[in-house]
């Protein structure tokens, strides 16, 4: 079966009881067992859901893994992967990642023991350098939030295996729709479910995938011994988004791209980031390793953070809010939002300054997009023209 039709059928098979076509919301936290151990498969709701097991499977096999496992959010998901470390290793992380999974990494997990060297990832010859006799986990997020960066998952997951390392990919950006990063040689796959998979803003949550047995059984442990897991209706709000993942990342693809090249040629605009550009750095790489370039784009105004700060706040179909991922556009300002939690001098040394925009491309028309970014531009310049002259 093809991509689109695992999306809206594995694990949804209609339900044997009363034959409903879509997976009921199991809203239970226990099951009657016939007799003392003699259950049908689930004993207790953090440990099993039938709603949970459906998206569990459609997951993996949109990402073809073996295993998939549901988290409560994005980064539980990131967290249980860190569960299978110990105090004493050391991982090797790209150097701008999602500004939570930093903190994550530097201000919970570092106080357990663990060590992390952040690197440029987009020379893989960093990675095999940054490698340490006690390094356990490469840490890869491609494109990379917000600064979309493309990571080589091939040549890095080479140098993993080189090393023995686990190699993990935050996939969030990307959507399976996009690349499937085991078929890479990746290890693990993380997602927040929250962005592209759930895709309405409407529902938190996340997953990990493998197919690698041993890991699977150590992330199961830990996804009820830690006990981050999403509730039923969360899973079925994410399984019903799921639904329509390839005709949405069609036309996130399609609507990125048109902005993207739109404000390539705006002239109060002083840098696009969109792969899909050629002027990418990466834009071969992109090509190659994703099916199209993804719904994000980022840019910078010639007239600096004071200039995106206006724009940020004129725009009305682009609302101003964090997260991504939604049918719906967002504009955010990530210094101060998405990654407000890492210190000035480590974002901007990652070259993430309080000038840059990040959009999360919607699926509404094209057009109207462009005028609500057309227009915001000229309400800001209008402003700053009154403040001068006032
Ligand atoms: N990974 C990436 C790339 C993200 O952008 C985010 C959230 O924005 C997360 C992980 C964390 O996901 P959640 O917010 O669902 O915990």
């Amino acid at each position: 079966m093809n991509f689109a039709t695992r999306a809206i059928h594995v694990g949804q098979e209609a339900e044997p009881v009363t034959g409903a076509t879509i997976v009921p919301i199991f809203q239970t936290s226990t099951y009657t067992q016939d007799g003392i151990g003699n259950h049908k498969g689930y004993e207790y709701a953090r440990t099993g859901n039938p709603t949970r097991t459906a998206l569990e499977s459609c997951l993996a096999s949109l990402e073809n893994a073996k295993h998939g496992l549901c988290f409560a959010s994005g980064l539980a998901a990131t967290n249980t992967v860190m569960n299978l470390l110990s105090a004493g290793d050391h991982v090797i992380c790209a150097d701008d990642v999602y500004g939570g999974t930093y903190r994550l990494f530097e201000l919970v997990w570092k106080r357990y023991g663990l060590t992390f060297s952040w690197v440029d990832m987009t020379n893989p010859d960093n990675v095999a350098k940054a490698a340490k006799p006690n390094t356990k986990m490469i840490w890869m997020e491609t494109p990379t939030n917000p600064l979309l960066n493309i990571v080589d998952i091939s040549a890095v997951a080479k140098i993993g295996k080189q090393h023995k390392l686990i190699t993990v990919v935050d996939n969030t950006f990307a959507s399976p729709y996009l690349q499937q990063p085991l078929d890479m040689g990746a290890d693990v796959v993380v997602h927040s479910t929250t962005k592209y998979l759930g895709g309405h803003s409407d529902v938190v949550g996340g997953a990990t995938l493998t197919s690698n047995d041993d890991l699977y059984t150590r992330l199961k442990y830990h996804q009820n011994a830690v006990g981050a897991v999403p509730g039923p209706h969360d899973c079925w709000l994410v399984l019903r988004g799921i639904k329509t993942l390839a005709v949405r990342m069609e036309a996130h693809c399609a609507n990125a791209a048109k902005v993207a090249a739109w404000l390539q040629s705006n002239p109060a605009v002083s840098r696009v980031i969109y792969p899909g550009l050629p002027n990418h750095k990466q834009h071969a790489l992109a090509k190659r390793q994703m099916r199209a370039f993804g719904g994000m784009v980022s840019f910078e105004l010639k007239g600096g953070e004071a200039a995106a700060r206006a724009v940020a706040g004129k725009t009305k179909l682009f609302s101003l809010a964090e997260s991504l991922g939604g049918v719906e556009s967002l504009i955010g300002h990530p210094a101060t939002m998405t990654h407000a939690s890492m210190p000035v001098a480590e974002r901007e040394a990652r070259g993430l300054n309080g000038g840059l925009l990040r959009l999360s491309v919607g699926i509404e028309d094209a057009d109207d997009l462009i005028a609500d970014l057309t227009c915001a531009f000229e309400s800001s310049k209008s402003r700053s023209t009154t403040a001068l002259t006032a």
